[in-house]
């Protein structure tokens, strides 16, 4: 890792138990750990310096919760949403085609061409993509507009208009397949990343189904190596880990701590959306449900203790009340630790047991904004007791803040804000009562580091604002522009 001198920056003390710094200093990290903090501190030869005028510091943001081969795929879509011609749509396009790598192809949608003067043409999109194949969907699905090599490459006749109705409909099974290719290429995770950290991320931990240890391998090899990635197994992929004796921490790459192995991942109940989640009281419009677990008691216990046994952490996913008070009482009984994922609907006396067993809620807050109509009408008079976070301090438990991409954007400023104001669209905040202060969301989104200061990781964020003294408009605007530079172990992976 390159060192770096970051001059002229405000430390945010992140908890309030950090001693940072009040005036204006300068950090060095080498070999990917601050080293030094003060004023005015001389720059090693051969050192790059930034000078951040004064802006404010704060350590690298994760996302304890995300499903990366999805999000990606999501991302890799150009969105065309908007457009008011076939001009703006091309330009959008020839945009994309600058970027793209061999083997990609470009796929476009959202736009809805019956808003337009008039429709592309055929010959007019082969002029900006020339043999990159290029796939727009319009917004209602029923036509789409192919480049000649997209044409060929799904095997439909050359035109030099759109791909309509049935014919539309019986070649997107082969378009599907050319969007797949694209969506998961390790240009497309560089992409991401890039964006990612141009939002201060640092770090996340990666849940993708169907994701084995091999693949962020040979992805991190071709270039996807900017943030640091944590990589959780499923229990049908349980046994190559223990097979390569990783626990949880250890590099997937020697000598590279930043791609790591992650936690067993456990889907112990459903969600609440599906009336999957297992509750201790039935759902409001079907008395006889009260969702059910995935797992009996003893394969639940099974997994956990072939985990614990393994050196490895469980990340347990139990969204309901019933679900997470099960699995507190697995954690209990095999001695496993590590976190449970989403905790949507507790008993406040089941956090005092979750507290002492030292177990992490990992809370994805923007699904407050999301969710709140359906809890209630399906858990009327629980509303109270849901992303609870203000009792989970409370009680002792420790928090992180996630995102769940895609079901939420990956975004922790949106996360933060959602933690700390509760409410979308200027209604009134929803249960303020459980909010977290400002402060409180930003330790839960920084994997355990209060401040910067001598020996903390060289994961940084620069931001053009004090995020303790914003308001909660001001730091969900964070993401829009608002951090300057971002470092993991000191390498920039963002500048603006
Ligand atoms: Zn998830």
């Amino acid at each position: 890792m390159p060192d770096l001198l970051l001059r002229n920056v405000r430390i945010v003390p992140i908890s309030p138990r950090a001693d940072a710094p009040a005036g204006i200093v300068d950090v060095l990290v080498v070999d990917g750990v601050v080293s030094a903090v003060g004023e005015g501190l001389s720059r090693p030869v051969g050192v790059e310096a930034y000078d951040a005028g004064g802006r404010w510091l704060v350590p690298g943001l994760w996302d304890a919760h995300t499903h990366l081969a999805q999000w990606t795929l999501g991302a890799s879509r150009l969105d065309l949403r908007g457009t008011r011609s076939p001009a703006e749509a091309l330009a959008l396009v020839a945009a994309a085609a600058r970027q793209v790598e061999p083997g990609e192809a470009i796929i476009g949608m959202g736009h809805s061409a019956g808003t337009w003067d008039r429709w592309g043409t055929v010959a007019e999109l082969d002029s900006v993509t020339g043999g990159v194949p290029a796939i727009l969907v319009n917004h209602d699905f029923h036509h789409a507009w192919l480049n000649t090599a997209a044409l060929d490459a799904v095997e439909l006749p050359r035109r030099d208009d759109m791909v309509e109705e049935m014919e539309w409909f019986e070649a997107y099974p082969r378009v599907a397949e050319l969007f797949e290719t694209t969506g998961s290429t390790p240009a497309a995770y560089r992409r991401m990343l890039t964006r990612t950290a141009a939002l201060g991320v640092v770090g996340m931990t990666d849940f993708e189904v169907g994701v084995r240890l091999y693949d962020w391998r040979t992805r991190w090899e071709a270039g996807c190596d900017l943030l640091r990635i944590r990589v959780a197994t499923y229990a049908d992929q349980l046994d190559d880990p223990i097979a390569e004796g990783l626990c949880t921490g250890d590099p997937l790459l020697p000598g590279d701590d930043r791609l790591t192995m992650g936690p067993l991942k456990i889907i112990s109940d459903g969600s609440l959306g599906t009336r999957t989640a297992w509750c201790c009281d039935p759902y409001a419009d079907d008395p006889d449900s009260c969702g059910a677990p995935n797992q009996s008691p003893d394969e639940l216990r099974g997994l956990l203790g072939k985990a614990y046994a393994a050196g490895l952490e469980v990340s347990t996913h139990a969204i309901g009340d019933r679900a997470v008070s099960e699995a507190l009482a697995a954690y209990a009984e095999t001695g496993a630790r590590g976190r449970i994922e989403h905790a949507q609907l507790v008993r406040r006396e089941d956090l005092q047991m979750m507290a002492r067993l030292g177990i992490t809620a990992s809370v994805q807050p923007a699904h407050i904004l999301d969710d709140r109509e359906m809890t209630e009408g399906l858990w009327p008079g629980r509303e109270d007791r849901c992303f609870a976070t203000r009792w989970m301090l409370d009680a002792g438990v420790p928090i992180v803040l996630g995102s769940d991409a895609p079901v939420a954007p990956l975004d922790p400023w949106l996360a933060i804000a959602a933690a700390v104001g509760r409410s979308r669209d200027g209604r009134q905040p929803w249960h303020p009562e459980q909010a977290l202060t400002v402060q409180e969301a930003l330790v839960a989104s920084v994997n355990g580091q209060p401040t910067v200061g001598v020996g903390s990781l060289g994961d940084l964020a620069v931001l053009d604002i004090d995020p303790l003294r914003a308001s909660v408009a001001d730091l969900a605007a964070i993401a829009r522009g608002g951090v300057v530079l971002t470092t993991v172990g000191g390498r920039v992976v963002h500048r603006s």
